[in-house]
């Protein structure tokens, strides 16, 4: 009830903070394998942690969170497919911006070149311009040690010869990789962590916070108020603590700390392409194009959605095409019902009036949770990433096997899979989660053709009574089993 939405808020406190990982970049020309390896050193160590990148797929930039052993450090991607459409040496100052941008912080540089191919001229130009640059005497003032990774060397008869080609980089002893297989990944990693500080006690708090942050995307049709969101979410004390320079020049994501006054948690929020949510309508970025491109870029790369919905205006068609994409996608969402303080007085019927609405014409997010505010006063923004949070949390959550079984019997107990007309009936065997973010149960049957989509929805039904996953999207696979 609209009661419920008045509740007080836990004050939570926004604090500065430093960053205390250090930071791996990732150089290369594109197409080298930069993304796989980063997916590799990222993905492949950190115990349940699923590998979510499409590789090969184009993507601004990542910055992802590694460890191994004792270690834990931050691996930054540059200079990816974004140039896709410029052959030749127009690459060569794209990548050194990039690079320089990356290697501002960075205590590490990992050189990657393509061990298929071999050298290429363009890998011995990259090779020059960071020597010179990760000089002593270069434009950091210190140096920063340059590893050479020779990617694509599963073979282990020609990996090291592919590997050796590459001494001519003057860089040193290049590694034979494998992004794909992850062969070399972990003498790649020692190495990594013999230049890098070791880890110290007080950056263990910082570490974890890092860790746990939430990707976050303001998305929603122009004028609906997604940088006023940005503003009244970002508040007076503008607790911006690091502003992330993206690879491209235009993508800033900024990351805000909350404390919980009760609990004294840090939760981190990385408000993606937030520079996208601010430029205001010019002529090079306003095509409607444009920005549906980069509205999908953000979604692809946020943990949670914040869709923001006009409702003075009400739901619009283009609502429900954003919406099908964050399904689509597999984010979690919160519906952010913006410029509450236009609709004049409102009493609970109205309150519900306009949350049947938002669910009627959005029906693809029914399991998200809708929140009225105000950009303009202020109202109820502070419980807007409270609820990202818990959003956030079911978004990852594992259900055991066991519980999951459980459900199904019960559901299918109450009501047994339809016979189909040729007198066969569906029959379902056991189901397990096999993935997170979002959730993914595979349901193992004798015959998937023998599940109409209704049952299929009473299913998702059934176990969202049981077990919730309120505000994320569940996904259900059909495997056969003889
Ligand atoms: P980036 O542009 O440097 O980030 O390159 P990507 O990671 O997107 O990879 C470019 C292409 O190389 C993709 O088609 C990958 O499948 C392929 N690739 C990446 N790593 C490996 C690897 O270790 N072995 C092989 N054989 N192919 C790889
Ligand atoms: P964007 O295009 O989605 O970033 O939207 P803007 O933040 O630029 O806002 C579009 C218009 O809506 C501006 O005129 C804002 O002043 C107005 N607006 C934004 N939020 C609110 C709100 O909560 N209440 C009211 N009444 N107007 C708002």
């Amino acid at each position: 009830d609209a009661a419920s939405l008045v509740e007080p808020p836990s004050k939570p406190r926004k604090v500065s903070r430093q960053n205390h990982m250090p930071l791996v970049a990732i150089i290369g020309r594109p197409n080298v394998g930069k993304s796989m390896l980063v997916n590799r050193i990222s993905g492949a160590f950190r115990t349940g942690a699923v590998v979510e990148d499409t590789p090969g797929v184009t993507r601004d930039r990542t910055y992802r969170v590694a460890s191994w052993n004792r270690w834990q450090f931050r691996v930054v991607d540059t200079g990816g497919l974004v140039f896709d459409d410029r052959p030749g040496d127009v690459f060569l100052p794209q990548i050194r911006q990039q690079a320089m941008i990356a290697l501002r912080e960075a205590t590490v540089a990992v050189l990657v070149v393509d061990g298929q191919e071999g050298f290429t001229a363009l890998d011995q130009e990259i090779a020059s311009f960071l020597r010179k640059t990760c000089d002593e005497k270069g434009a950091f003032g210190r140096r920063i040690p340059i590893l050479v990774a020779v990617n694509k060397c599963e073979s282990h008869v020609h990996g090291e010869a592919q590997a050796a080609e590459f001494w001519q980089l003057g860089l040193g002893q290049p590694m034979p990789v494998s992004g794909i297989h992850g062969s070399g990944v972990a003498e790649l990693l020692d190495e990594i962590c013999y230049y890098l500080p070791a880890p110290s006690e007080d950056s263990e708090k910082a570490i974890s916070l890092e860790s746990s942050v939430r990707n976050v995307a303001i998305i929603g049709r122009p004028n609906v108020g997604k940088s006023s969101l940005l503003n009244a979410l970002l508040g007076e004390e503008r607790a911006i603590v690091s502003q992330v320079p993206g690879t491209t020049r235009d993508a800033i994501d900024e990351l805000v700390v909350l404390r919980d006054e009760r609990t004294g948690d840090e939760v981190g929020y990385m408000l993606i392409d937030t520079a996208g949510v601010r430029r205001k309508k010019n002529v090079e970025f306003g095509t409607e194009f444009f920005m549906i491109n980069r509205a999908f870029k953000a979604i692809r790369r946020a943990d949670v959605v914040l869709l923001v919905l006009d409702m003075e205006q009400g739901i619009m068609d283009q609502d429900a095409e954003l919406a099908e994409r964050i399904v689509d996608e597999g984010k979690a969402c919160v519906l952010v019902g913006n410029k509450w303080d236009a609709l004049g007085k409102k009493d609970n019927r109205i309150y519900n009036d306009l949350q049947r609405h938002v669910r009627d014409r959005l029906p693809m997010v029914d399991w998200a949770n809708t929140i009225f505010v105000s950009a303009k006063t202020g109202q109820r923004i502070e419980r807007i990433l409270e609820l990202v949070d818990a959003a956030a949390k079911e978004h990852a959550r594992r259900v055991s096997t066991a519980v999951l079984n459980e459900v199904l019997l019960e559901a299918v107990q109450w009501q047994a899979p339809p016979t189909s007309r040729g007198g066969q009936s569906g029959k379902l065997y056991y189901c397990t989660q096999v993935a997170v973010k979002p959730p993914t149960i595979a349901f193992f049957v004798n015959n998937p053709q023998l599940f109409p989509d209704t049952y299929k929805r009473y299913l998702e039904r059934k176990f969202r009574e049981a077990l919730g996953f309120q505000g994320t999207p569940i996904r259900m696979l059909w495997r056969e089993r003889k």
